[in-house]
């Protein structure tokens, strides 16, 4: 049953009264003599719907539109309308604003009044006449039928309004417009005037979902002056469908920005059914967003916003169709379109739309029960495992912390990768505004490229002046390996009994970590790394008797490489002498040494940039990947021009990705972040403390045989007992285990796997040290 709503209830929420008034009704030959006395326009004048106040075409030798306001329509708000659209073209010259003409014999000091001429009205009034230019284009376009580019474009065009309205403001912006969702709300008391109990029912729900979902954050969205009311109706459009008119600023009000995507939306996908609404809207929000990207609380809520539309657009003319000639057929136009539209959310429900239109976090909406099954189905059984007896789902980063689907937090003190802290507002944001503006490859000219190069080259402090850019760790050590070869003319190559360096062919041979038995290359040897806590491998013959049986195989070393802190092997502090003398010992026997500092770089032992340098060494290729994107692909070797000349002779470099600018951003984000943050100091303070206090932890726990660390990059040697150094994977797995369960995340390494590798992010504090030595201690204590 439709209930009579009393207009005084409708005063009280305070939405514009214009929307309760009738509009004038003027006779078109009183309009047209009214164009010529008061703006000069000369024409026949033709009216054109509109539902606050009266609009003629005039269709003389300068077309033009007049428009009659409403007499309930405050002349301060024309004003600001009129000033609005002069600021929004000022600041966009391209937008295709209509502006008004100055009225005959006006005064220009009366500002924006001069825009408008009053009449009495019938009733005692004043009504307010303004006239716009013509703009070109039609104004009867079926939304439904526009091109994907229209779309597209009239998502851009709201978002270029925007942004030349930013600036923008008038006290009578602050005003309560019914189709602004803001309101939504307030239409409540309204709901009771829609006849069809099913669209009723719909539009409570929808309001329902609308409070619960959208008003709590509302004031934390970007909010000005907007248009209010971007829709079909309110346009112009050419033959394309592309906007060429914006014609109507008469709903403006002080709002959420997105309120006019979500009303370009509104409109653009009336007459469209199914999936071909959220598709339509996409492009409409990929329009947008080529100007103006959206925040995450935006594109959250954009569903919600247009279905509240929607409810307005269905409302609105149920409750006024009483001062119209036919109210039902008034009614019933607007009904349709936002029936079915209501009718498709409510079915879909509105956390699917707001996946299908990219408002939830990536990967949050999925069932956490699935993926251990989907994850083996799909990815192979090659792929490694996945840490800890019970998986993790980690769905966001920040700083050293890490969340998963629930929202639990885990102290991250495993990963080396997100060096400044994960997603670091400095690196992601590098990464999309270069990503926005950009993406190539180096056979262009770039400055982004060669400001990181020679910054890197910066960093090394000796010979090396070349870099080249590849994606990965691997690429990195896979190209220094072809480069020594050309360049030596060798055949050999050298690494530690437990390295890893890498994924492809080549450097899976130079990985014992990843040979699978029996599977030794003949071009490869290996050699023990001291073991200080042992007392074994500590003779300095070790690295000259693994060349001499490399030469007994017919191979002179083309490269010797070494992860500076040992990572694979257990974590090993190195003894700068005893590297000096290896690499002496490969540089006499032809070769060329490689410092792989992909584990060890970007500041990780806290007493340079690179690991090399704590050991005195002037390596010919530093390796670096990992860390120097932060979790962006990107890699890099440095080296010298003299070496790869040689290489440069026999055949020529390109990778497709290597150096790409949004790259290379990453990366130059990372070393400024390093240096603004001082983060080589905090790895070695902090590395200092961690070491300190890992240490009281096992003066009190022998099943810790040893604890060692280079800055940030720490290993805790679990054994059997403190008298056999027997080494305890088993112990260390359940170690891991239990700080995971505790909310700590560290790995193992080594070769007997029995190390605990803690490896944190460098924004790693004290705090985060103590959090991790007490959960340790409670996990060793059975707690
Ligand atoms: N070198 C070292 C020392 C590494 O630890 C790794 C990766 N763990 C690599 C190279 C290979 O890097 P990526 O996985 O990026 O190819």
């Amino acid at each position: 049953m439709v209930t009579a709503i009393r207009m005084s209830d409708v005063n009280e929420m305070g939405l514009d009264d214009v929307l309760s008034t009738a509009p004038p009704a003027l006779p078109a030959e009183e309009a047209a003599a009214l164009a010529l006395e008061l703006f000069g326009a000369e024409g026949t004048a033709t009216a054109v719907g509109s539902e606050r106040d009266q609009t003629f075409v005039l269709g003389g030798p300068r077309p033009a539109v007049m428009k009659i306001s409403n007499e309930a329509e405050d002349p301060a708000r024309l004003d600001m309308e009129a000033r609005a659209a002069f600021h929004a073209l000022a600041a966009d010259p391209g937008l295709a604003v209509a502006t008004p003409w100055a009225a005959l014999r006006t005064d220009p000091s009366r500002g924006p009044a001069a825009y408008r001429a009053s009449i009495p009205s019938a009733t005692g009034g004043v009504h307010q006449v303004r006239m716009y230019a013509r703009m070109p284009g039609t104004a009867s376009v079926d939304e439904s039928t526009l091109s994907d580019a229209a779309v597209s474009a009239w998502g851009e065009t709201a978002a270029r309004l925007g942004r030349a309205l930013r600036g923008f403001f008038d006290p009578g912006a602050s005003r309560a417009v019914f189709w602004d969702p803001q309101h939504a709300l307030a239409l409540r008391p309204l709901v009771s005037a829609v006849a069809d109990h099913r669209m009723r029912a719909l539009i409570e729900r929808t309001l329902d979902r609308y409070e619960a979902v959208v008003v709590p954050g509302w004031s934390t969205l970007r909010h000005q002056v907007i248009h209010g009311d971007l829709c079909a109706d309110n346009m112009l459009v050419d033959d394309d469908g592309v906007i060429t008119g914006i014609i109507d600023f008469g709903d403006m009000s002080f709002t959420a920005l997105v309120v006019d995507l979500a009303a370009v939306i509104e409109s653009l996908v009336s007459g469209r059914s199914g999936d071909e609404v959220l598709r339509v809207a996409r492009m409409a929000m990929d329009g947008f967003e080529r100007v103006l990207p959206l925040e995450p609380g935006e594109r959250a809520i954009l569903g919600e916003l247009v279905a509240a539309r929607s409810c307005a657009a269905s409302i609105l003319p149920s409750w006024r169709s009483s001062m119209y000639e036919d109210p039902e057929a008034f009614a019933a136009q607007y009904h349709e379109d936002a029936f079915e539209l209501l009718k498709l959310f409510d079915e879909m429900g509105f956390e699917d739309v707001a996946r299908r239109l990219g408002g939830r976090e990536p990967g949050t909406m999925v069932a956490f029960d699935d993926l251990v099954g989907r994850r083996a189905n799909v990815l192979g059984s090659a792929l490694t495992g996945l840490s800890y007896a019970q998986p993790l789902h980690i769905v966001r980063g920040e700083g050293p912390w890490l969340f998963d689907h629930e929202d639990r937090r885990y102290l991250d003190a495993y990963n080396n990768v997100p060096v400044v802290g994960h997603c670091h507002p400095r690196v992601t944001g590098a990464i999309a505004r270069q990503a926005r503006v950009l993406n190539t490859n180096m056979r262009y000219l770039h400055a982004t490229v060669l400001d990181l190069a020679e910054r890197l080259v910066a960093t090394t402090e000796g010979e090396l002046d070349t870099v080249m850019f590849v994606n990965s760790g691997s690429e990195a050590n896979d190209l220094a390996w072809r480069i020594a070869i050309a360049a030596t003319g060798n055949s050999g190559g050298l690494c530690t009994a437990y390295a890893y360096h890498g994924v492809s062919e080549t450097t899976t041979w130079l990985s014992p970590e990843a040979w699978s038995k029996g599977a030794r290359p003949d071009h490869v040897e290996t050699w023990r790394p001291p073991d200080a806590y042992r007392g074994l491998h500590m003779d300095p013959s070790e690295f000259p008797s693994a060349i001499a049986r490399l030469a007994e195989r017919g191979h002179a070393p083309a490269v010797a490489i070494l992860d500076g802190v040992l990572t694979s092997d257990g974590i090993l502090d190195l003894d700068p002498e005893y590297v000096t003398a290896c690499v002496d010992a490969l540089h006499r026997a032809g070769g060329l040494w490689i410092a792989d500092e992909v584990q060890g770089g970007h500041g990780r032992t806290g007493d340079a940039m690179w690991s090399y340098q704590r050991l005195g060494i002037a390596p010919d290729f530093v390796t670096i990947g990992k860390p120097m994107g932060n979790g962006h692909p990107v890699a890099a070797v440095i080296t010298r021009s003299d070496i790869v000349d040689r290489f440069a002779e026999t055949t020529d470099y390109f990778s497709t990705f290597g150096g790409n600018p949004v790259s290379t951003a990453a990366a130059s984000a990372v070393l400024d972040v390093i240096e603004d943050e001082r983060l080589l100091n905090n790895a070695r303070e902090v590395g200092t403390y961690l070491l300190a206090r890992l240490l009281e932890v096992k003066a009190d726990h022998p099943i810790i045989g040893d604890v060692r660390g280079m800055g940030l990059a720490c290993g805790v040697e679990i054994v059997t007992d403190p008298a056999s150094k027997q080494p305890d994977a088993g112990a260390a797995e359940r170690i891991i285990n239990g700080l995971r369960q505790h909310g700590v995340l560290v790995g193992t390494t080594g070769a007997a796997d029995n190390t605990l590798k803690v490896r944190p992010p460098l924004v790693f504090g004290r705090a985060e040290a103590d959090l991790l030595v007490e959960t340790l201690r409670d996990v060793l204590t059975g707690g």
